[in-house]
């Protein structure tokens, strides 16, 4: 039977590719992750798997759902899967399941399993063989999916993964098992419990275990299998030998068990020679044969020797490892095939780990000739007495950077003059530090006159945009107030878009789509960034599709959809009449009034990603919340088709909009405002609670609570968003002091978050 399944943690490394397995083999499914905008997103868009937030508020009904490991009991997905009794699997238990009947290769071990299991996939792929597989991270290649299952083939590659204990639900037919060592102090009480779970997956494999010559303790937890042990290396059963080797290539000669042959493969150092050799043999075992070339496809796994940025006297680059044995083979790898000095930045991964090895990493990272150690990445996990950063640079020469955002005023004197590789190495989220330091190397490295914003997208964009400079912001809005923007753009092609997004991320510049500016606040500092407008003389046409859709550009004015429902008799619209916004606007604000919102009508929507890539969708990809929906947040919506709900004349619309009109003109101010400013808490009015604790007609400055509805700011003339903010601060102190309530803002506030000005 097909699941409905719904995967939490969806963008990282280890569900995002098992989502995709899922959807190709015939599952429903959608995902979730609290933290977007990572590259595994692009391929769940491609597998057509919506990111929702609560799927049964967007009319799915998952029967299952497969957690990472890093969403903890507690967290709100969990509460909800609670709430309707629905059945969750961590990603290992789901894994198992999904691959019971199949003939199983799993690839397990300390270190190098995702690149063993990307090899072998590769490998496999380059031989033509039909068979599915799921990778736990990403190919550099982005056209070479994490995922894909075999409609035919039963066989499936895939690692498995020893660090919380889920490993024990495979019953593999092949088992590869690159290595081991001590590892997952927070999940095994001692090196024997390690031992022991993989000694029951030696056990429960049908076939063969795979695993490298001369490895004592894996020797040791083989003996006396029923399945085949193969050994592999430069002695054993299949036998890989090095002939010779430059920066990028190594030439193998092929023995043993492998038809006795020349290889070249896009790999060097002996730990990648190692892993290349073992995938072989695994696809020898499937296939029985070996291409001359047989890792054509190979570009590498992202995260795992990463180059950054490149220039003659320096590269940049960005590893995963995160135990103290694969930091000491990676910088023994850069010392190895790479000229200069060793600069290494560490982040330690998880508390317990750190606790556990801290003298070893200090060991690892001697061989640098200046390392510098970020404080710890816990994962979730909460700190332990000699689990700190501090415990890793005792007594040594390394050196603790506590401030993250020191590191390239700390790094680039060191490499001024001398030919130098920087290593970012770790498993949290130091590839941001990676990305940033590469970013100003990059920046650094750009004439002087494109540095400029304008002159980056000179010559990109088409005839008809507008590029300008230091525009006034208050205007734009419908309250009135706030400063100026570094730059303003009004594209007139999807490209447009394209190059102003994408310019603005390379450059290092934020930005931000403003609508009618009809729910928003500008500050008085203005904006340092770049605002996309999608002025309606390009984004504005509205066309009735016929069967009772119409189609908007998000440029589009909400009166127009309005003008047109009336005129061609088509009902369902009528609530959009009065508010003031855009297409775009009111689709990211989940626009509503009279206990409609505008995603009852949407049916798809068409809009950029904050990378630039062109999607659409259907509505049920979409959370439609409450004044907000969080897959368009970052996004240049470009336009959307909506339904009507039937058919009634035009007269009688028209009057239901006139209805409406009138009891908006009763009930709302005239003045500048920027329509209601607080979310209404649940099951109340947050204008009501305002007027109840009598601050409507309060003001400071020329900002006033209205004295029609207490939920609207007005500009009397020449307010400032510091007199908004002061009376916005006023009304929740009040409310809450009175009322017991803490109102939320409605309103966007433009580059800044709440919480940092409330
Ligand atoms: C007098 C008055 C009455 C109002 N009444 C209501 C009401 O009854 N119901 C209601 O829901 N709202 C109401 N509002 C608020 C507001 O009109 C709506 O939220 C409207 O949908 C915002 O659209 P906008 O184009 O002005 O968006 P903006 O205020 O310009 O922007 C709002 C958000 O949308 C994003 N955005 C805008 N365009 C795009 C795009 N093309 N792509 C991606 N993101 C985009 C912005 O980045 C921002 O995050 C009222 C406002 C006023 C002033």
């Amino acid at each position: 039977m097909k699941n409905s399944i719904w995967m939490l943690g969806a963008c990282g490394m280890g569900v995002g590719p098992l989502a995709i397995y899922l959807k190709e083999s015939g599952n429903e499914v959608y995902g979730w992750d609290d933290s977007t905008g990572s590259p595994t997103e692009n391929h769940l868009a491609n597998a057509d798997i919506p990111l929702l937030k609560d799927p049964w508020a967007a009319g799915r009904k998952p029967n299952l759902i497969g957690r990472s490991s890093a969403v903890k009991p507690g967290h709100v997905a969990l509460t909800l899967a609670e709430k309707h009794q629905t059945r969750v699997l961590r990603r290992g238990e789901l894994l198992a399941e999904s691959v019971a009947d199949k003939k199983f290769v799993a690839v397990c071990g300390s270190h190098g399993k995702t690149t063993t299991c990307g090899l072998i996939i590769s490998a496999l792929a380059t031989a033509g063989i039909d068979f599915g597989y799921i990778l736990g991270g990403l190919f550099r290649d982005p056209n070479f999916a994490p995922a894909h299952a075999s409609q035919k083939s039963p066989w499936v590659v895939a690692e498995v993964d020893e660090s919380d204990g889920t490993i024990s639900h495979f019953s593999p037919d092949i088992t590869v098992a690159v290595n081991l060592d001590w590892d997952h102090p927070d999940y095994y009480k001692d090196e024997a419990a390690l031992e022991g779970v993989f000694r029951a997956l030696f056990e429960r494999t049908t076939t063969a275990v795979v695993i490298p010559t001369n490895n004592e303790r894996l020797e040791r937890l083989t003996r006396g299998l029923k399945a085949r042990v193969i050994r592999v290396g430069e002695t054993g059963d299949y036998t890989a030998q090095l002939i010779g080797a430059n920066s990028s290539h190594s030439r193998l000669v092929l023995g043993g068990e492998f038809k006795n042959t020349e290889v070249s493969v896009p790999v060097t150092g002996a730990f990648n020679r190692a892993n290349t050799s073992m995938a072989l043999a695994v696809t020898h075992l499937i296939s029985a044969d070996i291409a001359s070339e047989p890792l054509k496809r190979w570009r590498g796994i992202r995260r795992r020797q990463d180059i950054l940025f490149e220039r003659e006297d320096l590269l940049v680059l960005a590893d995963y490892a995160h135990h103290p044995t694969e930091i000491a083979a990676l910088l023994k790898w850069i010392k190895e095939t790479h000229e200069g000095q060793l600069i290494v930045i560490f982040q330690p991964h998880r508390h317990t780990r750190t606790r556990q090895y801290a003298s070893e990493f200090r060991q690892a990272l001697h061989i640098a000739d200046a390392a510098f150690v970020l404080p710890v990445y816990s994962a979730g996990e909460a700190a332990v007495e000699g689990g700190r950063s501090d415990a890793v640079v005792a007594g040594s020469a390394l050196r603790l950077i506590e401030d993250r955002n020191e590191l390239s005023k700390i790094i680039s004197p060191l490499t001024k003059g001398k030919k130098t590789v920087v290593a970012f190495v770790g498993a949290g989220d130091i590839e941001h530090d990676a990305e940033n330091y590469a970013l100003i190397l990059r920046r650094e490295g750009l004439p002087v006159m494109t540095q400029d914003f304008g002159q980056a997208v000179a010559g990109k964009l088409s005839a008809n945009a507008v590029i300008r400079a230091s525009e006034p912001l208050n205007r734009r809005t419908t309250l009135g107030v706030g400063g100026i923007a570094r730059w303003y753009a009004e594209p007139a092609t999807v490209n447009d878009n394209i190059v102003l997004i994408q310019a603005a991320g390379e450059l290092g510049l934020p930005y931000f789509v403003i609508g009618r500016g009809s729910n928003l606040l500008v500050l008085d500092e203005g904006y340092d960034g770049l605002i996309i407008h999608l002025n309606a003389e390009y984004w504005g046409e509205v066309k009735n599709l016929g069967d009772g859709r119409i189609q908007m550009g998000a440029g589009a004015r909400l009166k127009e959809i309005c003008g047109i429902a009336a005129r061609d008799g088509l009902t369902g619209f009528e609530f959009l009449e009065g508010i003031p916004g855009t297409i775009g606007g009111s689709l990211r604000m989940n626009a509503g009034a009279m206990g409609s919102w505008i995603f009852d009508r949407v049916e798809s929507i068409d809009w950029l990603t904050p990378r630039g890539i062109h999607r659409s969708a259907n509505r049920n990809c979409f959370d439609a919340m409450y004044r907000d929906c969080p897959q368009l947040h970052g996004a240049v919506i470009l336009s959307a088709v909506l339904k009507s709900t039937g058919k009634e004349s035009s007269e009688k619309i028209r009057q239901t909009m006139d209805e409406m009109s009138q009891k908006r003109r009763s009930s709302q101010p005239r003045d500048p405002s920027a329509g209601c400013v607080f979310k209404n808490p649940d099951e109340n009015h947050a204008g009501r609670l305002i007027e109840s604790v009598g601050l409507k007609g309060t003001h400071i400055g020329a900002a006033e609570i209205s004295n029609i509805h207490g939920n609207f700011i007005i500009n009397k003339g020449d307010a400032t968003a510091k007199d908004v903010l002061a009376l916005m601060k006023q009304v929740r102190a009040k409310v809450q002091h009175d009322k017991h309530q803490l109102l939320q803002p409605e309103i966007i506030v433009l580059g800044k978050e709440w919480k940092d000005l409330l």
